[in-house]
């Protein structure tokens, strides 16, 4: 596995970033903010009311996470294609997925499957850090570069396989799993914290339910929350190629 880091700031500075006055860094501006807006109303009339999560919608320039040809669809509450046969889930999925962590911003965080990066960055204003892998090496450098421009700094990335985890930033406080698995990877297990949350969708290749399990010991405390659609998990504690 290949460490593969934002530089000298990323990850070893906890604390949150504010970027709606990012003018020092920001090639990506806030000048989508009606269209923004218009989204924050459609996650409210959703039923989403965790109130960090909807600021850190509306900190988050969507547009600049997917691909120029469908920017001008950024702000609707759609799944939009990324490239390479990804896509990047509904702002609502994300909003509901992110509010079932209870951050309180002073957590250590590991994102499974980095996509866009756009769930990357709703999390950098919901943590403190953020850990993020993927697999997909043209998916990862492109996020790499979304996440300069909006100018999120407490974001650590990997190439690799995120069923190993990260296991030198371990314990986590809570960990996502944008990926659908069989079951909970035995080493994500062994490095979420005590009374530390994981997200994760579980069933088959098709169908799962998000799941969100709490650490006790050695054992985890499973809530069911609602049937969703993944693409897979793929790697060595995950489903095969
Ligand atoms: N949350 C992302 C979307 C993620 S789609 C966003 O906001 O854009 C799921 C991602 O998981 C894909 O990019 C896929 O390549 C990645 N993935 C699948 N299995 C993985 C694994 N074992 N390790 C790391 N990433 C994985």
């Amino acid at each position: 596995m290949v460490a593969r880091t934002l530089g000298d700031d990323g990850g070893e500075r906890p604390g949150r970033r504010d970027h709606s006055g990012s003018a020092d860094e920001g090639t990506v501006e806030h000048d989508l903010h009606g269209p923004r807006g218009r989204l924050m109303e459609t996650l409210r009339e959703r039923g989403i009311t965790d109130l960090a999560v909807l600021r850190a919608v509306d900190l988050t320039p969507r547009h600049a996470f997917v691909p120029s040809a469908i920017q001008h669809r950024a702000y609707e509450d759609a799944a939009l294609p990324i490239g390479s046969g990804q896509t990047i889930s509904q702002p609502s999925v994300h909003a509901r997925y992110l509010s079932e962590l209870r951050l309180t911003g002073h957590e250590r965080v590991l994102e499974i499957g980095t996509g866009s990066g756009y769930q990357t960055v709703l999390l950098s204003h919901l943590a403190a850090q953020v850990f993020s892998i993927e697999r997909v090496r043209e998916l990862l450098d492109r996020a790499r570069d979304a996440i300069r421009r909006v100018g999120a700094r407490n974001i650590s990335l990997l190439l690799g396989d995120g069923t190993f985890g990260w296991r030198e930033y371990a314990p986590y406080d809570a960990i996502l799993v944008s990926a659908g698995a069989q079951d909970v990877p035995r080493p994500l297990f062994e490095q979420l914290a005590e009374g530390g949350r994981i997200l994760i969708p579980l069933g088959t290749r098709d169908d799962q339910i998000l799941t969100v399990a709490t650490r006790r010991g050695d054992t985890l405390v499973r809530r069911d929350i609602t049937p969703v659609r993944f693409v897979p998990l793929l790697g060595t504690y995950g489903w095969g190629e």
